[in-house]
């Protein structure tokens, strides 16, 4: 039996022109075991390093800057990973 156990994490938008000032919730990847880590996509520390986008649950895609501040979690990115039972990260 396999635990799934997802890493949603949230990074706030780069200042690009961006007014909600929103941060979104990014899902990494599912933790399958110790051992086993299945990547969904571009990590956020992958998109501060490299400028490589990242892809927010609610669809949103941008790169993330390297100075996060706390903004209110997007609505849309929490009610999706409760609707999926994951942890949402504080704002
Ligand atoms: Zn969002």
């Amino acid at each position: 039996m396999t635990d799934l156990i997802t890493s949603p994490v949230h990074a706030d938008p780069a200042l690009d022109g961006d007014h909600e000032r929103m941060s979104h919730i990014v899902l990494e990847g599912v933790k399958l075991s110790e051992e086993e880590f299945v990547s969904a996509g571009p990590s956020v520390v992958e998109g501060i390093v490299n400028g490589t986008p990242v892809k927010a649950l609610c669809g949103k895609v941008w790169v993330p800057g390297r100075d996060p501040k706390r903004y209110p979690v997007c609505p849309t990115c929490k009610e999706i990973a409760e609707g999926h039972g994951w942890k949402v990260p504080a704002g």
